[in-house]
Order: structure tokens, then sequence, then C-alpha cells
């Protein structure tokens, strides 16, 4: 059983009282979406506030990047250990702005999984192809290699806390969302490397999210897919509204 997550990447948006107010209408309805689990992961200076908004709500906290090293003389970076001091259990990694504007190679994606794992963090690794590589029908080829760099050296038992995020890079923050053929045909390609590298339990066990213009309109279809477990959402989970309708989307199709 795969309970779905619907995480909410809130990028570098809000301020302090629209980080409180976001977090506290999230948590207040959080009771709406029973069958999923929910996350949101707001800018790292408002963990604190955003984990206190949140309170005993059934809402998780993560962050969206960390460094690997747990700590030291790396001015400007926050360590795993730092994210769970905080009240983080989950951290986005990979995510396709920090490897296109931030220039984030497979092995650096990877040094920080291994790191979070080691911090008892819940890694949830991005992978996704550019336009021009779809274009070009390298998508399967790109998301392979991505997904053998960035998990190097994870054990299976390790894969036990990682969840896998498919954002083809085309779709995120343009509203141009994948058809669920396209989305399914991905995710049922990572699944069967999990099976091929690992094992069918390991396989059966990782969630496969899906990113890229989820809304509350697209993400009943997306979230019925057999192998999508869930969302990682941008810009609609800036707005409770339609976070919550993407949860209760995913709640309705949970696939147990
Ligand atoms: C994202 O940033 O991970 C994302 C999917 O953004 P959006 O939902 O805005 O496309």
């Amino acid at each position: 059983m795969r309970t779905p997550l619907i995480a909410g990447n809130w990028k570098m948006n809000t301020d302090s009282p629209s980080a409180q107010g976001l977090a506290a209408g999230i948590a207040t309805r959080a009771v709406e979406s029973a069958g999923a689990e929910l996350l949101v992961c707001p800018p790292s200076v408002y963990l604190a506030l955003v984990r206190d908004a949140i309170g005993n709500a059934r809402v998780g906290l993560g962050a969206q990047n960390m460094y690997h090293e747990a700590n030291g003389a790396y001015t400007g970076e926050i360590s795993g250990n730092m994210l769970r001091d905080v009240g983080a259990s989950y951290v986005i990694l990979g995510h396709s702005e920090r490897r296109h504007i931030l220039d984030e190679s497979d092995e650096d994606v990877n040094k920080k999984t291994v790191a979070a794992i080691a911090a008892g963090l819940k890694p949830i690794v991005c992978v996704g192809e550019l336009l021009e590589e779809r274009e070009a029908g390298r998508t399967a080829e790109v998301i392979r290699t991505q997904f053998e760099g960035s998990l190097a050296g994870i054990t299976a038992e390790a894969m036990a806390s990682v969840v896998l995020a498919y954002e083809p890079v085309w779709a995120i923050g343009t509203g141009k969302v994948a058809t669920p053929a396209q989305a399914e045909e991905v995710h049922a390609d990572l699944r069967k490397q999990l099976a091929e590298r690992y094992n069918d339990a390991v396989a059966e066990q990782v969630r496969i999210l899906y990113g890229g213009s989820v809304k509350p309109d697209n993400a009943g279809d997306l979230l019925a897919l057999p192998n999508v477990d869930g969302a990682l959402i941008g810009g609609a989970s800036l707005k409770a509204d339609d976070f919550i309708a993407i949860a209760v989307a995913a709640s309705a199709a949970c696939k147990v």
C-alpha cells in the first residue's frame, strides 16, 4: 500500500505573515483528505514559523534543499541535522530549478540524498527531462541517467525512506501539464528501474510523485494513474483551497 503524498513546494515565495496564514489555512482543513499524507515545504527561514502554525495538524514539514556536509565552515549552507532539529522530516532534492538554474549535478544530488538519509530525513528526489530532450525522444534515457546518478550507492533498505518525483521541466510553472499517458509511461518506467536495481518489494513500496502544473482540475486524472502516488505542487500549493482540493482528489483516488 502506498499512501499518496501531496507535497507543496513553496519555492522562494511568501513572507512571515503569508507563510503563517497559508500553513494555518492548510492545517485547519487537513482533515478533509484523510487518505493522503500532506506536506508543506516553505523557505527554510520560515520552517519554525510554519511548524508552529501547523501545530498538531496532520501536515508534515519539509525543506527545499540542504547541503551534504553535517556541519562546519560552509557559509550560507544548511545541513540535514539542522533541518531535523527545526522539525523537518522531508527534504526536496534535485529540483529542476536547482539542477538547471543552480547547476546541481546528479553527483551533487546523490551526495545530498546520502546525507539526508543519514540525518534521518526522507528525501524527495526529483528527476525530469527538458522539452528539447523530450522532443529528441530522449526522455527515458535522461530519466534513467538521473535515477542512476542521484541514487548511486543507496541501498534497498535506505530506499524505504526515499520518495521519487517525476517533474518534466517543460511542465513546471508553465501551465502545460503532462498528459496522463506521458506521466504514466515515465512513472511505470521508474518503477521498473526500481525493480531491476533493487527488487519487487522496493518497487512496490517507493512512492513516485508527479509534478508539473498540477491543479485542482487536472489532479484527479493524474492521481488515478496506477503508478502515480501523489504530487509535488508549486504554484497551486500557495493557495490553501487549491492545495486541499488536490489532496482531496488524492484521497479519493487512493489505490489501496
Ligand atoms: C514544482 O516546482 O515542483 C512544480 C511542480 O511547480 P508547478 O506546480 O508550479 O508547476
